[in-house]
């Protein structure tokens, strides 16, 4: 039976969609995380503490680890544990990205420099340190712009500027979440970091694609309907197939491969961003991981594998009999926080359930759950599965079910 180290950081909504998939192809787990767990001299195969944040370490404990019981294939299940992942696979001699590559995966400024070297579309981009003067940031860049911390994800801390007084007010905002003891905890020198960026416009798109051997295939393209114009980028809406032209598709495919080229990145999951406008897409950012929150569950491919199962079996080598995804339309709403404060009740889930089309509502946080909307919180009150026969007809269905819902919060 063959092994995978699979890196689940403890705030990660992944373990139970990467656990399961993980039964169903018959593979023994090993769960690393970042926080010891008692239950590790109980289960010493099963269960490993590593440090994501210090790649080296962790690469030299999961090595130790692999020699009492063999490792197989090392998944890293997001952003925190892409580095982690990459610096453990090359100890154990599996396929892994360079570092470098995941460097520049991780760390926007780092993934801007290397996209500006390859001439991948891209907006115009300042970085600064949090000690620089906010006025004198304010007169050197032009408008509208967006600043954001260099590594966090969900846009945190992501704020668009229309004028100098816009950009000094965001400066303070994404400065004071920079101060946030578990955000300096997890960005450490990049926590003193501002990028700047241009503020580009137009139809925002995501690709989920896989890499193999430096061949980019594109698993999922997802339309991102609802506008994307700030001050705040509150991720909602993701339905595919995109309704765009082909000839557009096929021009984001190419920015997504010539960015993923640009970073070195070579194997596994690719997350990507796009702003679709004229002369052509804008790279928002390329990740080297799979998307985020619960959205996988929107997936499905061949005879109908998991996101998952495709992660887990391309690292264990094994053949993909298909990337094709289903022939039905779906998506998935994110629901966002609309307010600060503490969940009270949630009502109208049964009725969302209802709804034509809709497949799931998954309520993630729980009663009295303190709540933080964008730009300084992280999390989502929960997800909207759709399934239909266009993508029009998800759509219209996840805003019907998210009209049903109320959320009471005090
Ligand atoms: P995160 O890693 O937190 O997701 P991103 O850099 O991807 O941060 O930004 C989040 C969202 O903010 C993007 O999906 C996009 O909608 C918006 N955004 C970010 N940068 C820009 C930009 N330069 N121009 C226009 N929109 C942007
Ligand atoms: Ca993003």
């Amino acid at each position: 039976m063959s092994r995978v180290l699979l890196l689940l950081p403890t705030t990660t909504y992944r373990t139970g969609d990467f656990l399961a998939a993980a039964q169903r192809l018959g593979v023994d787990v090993t769960v690393a995380s970042e926080k010891p767990s008692t239950l590790e001299s109980l289960n010493p195969a099963g269960l490993l503490e590593l440090d994501f944040r210090n790649p080296k370490e962790a690469s030299r404990r999961a090595l130790e680890f692999a020699r009492r019981t063999p490792i197989d294939a090392v998944v890293g299940v997001d952003d925190d544990t892409v580095m982690a992942a990459a610096a453990i696979a090359e100890a154990l001699e599996l396929p892994h990205n360079p570092a470098a590559a995941t460097l520049a995966a991780r760390h926007k400024p780092t993934m801007r420099s290397r996209l500006a070297e390859a001439g991948v579309r891209q907006p115009g981009f300042a970085l600064y340190r949090t000690t620089d003067d906010p006025a004198r940031v304010a007169r050197e860049v032009s408008y509208p712009c967006v600043l954001k911390p260099t590594f966090l994800a969900a846009s945190r801390g992501v704020i668009r500027a229309d004028d100098p007084a816009e950009c000094v007010a965001a400066w303070e905002r994404v400065a004071r979440l920079l101060r946030d003891p578990e955000v300096v905890s997890r960005g450490g020198e990049w926590a003193k970091e501002i990028l700047v960026e241009e503020f580009v416009g137009g139809f925002e798109v995501a690709l989920e694609g896989l890499l193999r051997h430096s061949a980019l295939s594109t698993l999922a393209l997802f339309d991102k309907p609802d506008p994307l114009d700030g001050p705040f980028f509150e991720e909602t809406i993701y339905v595919t197939p995109s309704r765009l032209p082909d000839s557009t598709q096929r021009a984001i495919e190419n920015a997504a491969a010539a960015a993923a080229r640009a970073l070195g990145l070579q194997h596994g999951p690719v997350h990507a961003e796009l702003r679709v406008g004229s002369p052509g897409p804008s790279l928002v950012e390329i990740a080297a991981r799979s998307i985020g929150g619960l959205c996988s569950r929107a997936l499905r491919f061949g005879a109908g594998l998991s996101l998952e199962e495709i992660l887990l079996k391309d690292a264990l080598g094994r053949p993909l009999e298909s990337l094709e995804r289903e022939r039905r339309a779906a998506g998935v709403m994110m629901i966002p926080i609309p307010r600060a404060g503490r969940l009270v009740t949630v009502s109208g889930v049964e009725e969302a359930r209802a709804v034509e089309a809709i497949e799931d509502v998954t309520i993630s946080m729980h009663q009295g759950q303190r709540v933080v909307p964008l730009p300084e919180g992280s999390a989502y009150l929960g997800f909207i599965f759709a399934r239909g026969e266009s993508a029009a007809a998800a759509e219209a269905s996840l805003r019907r079910a998210h009209a049903a819902l109320g959320f009471a919060i005090r």
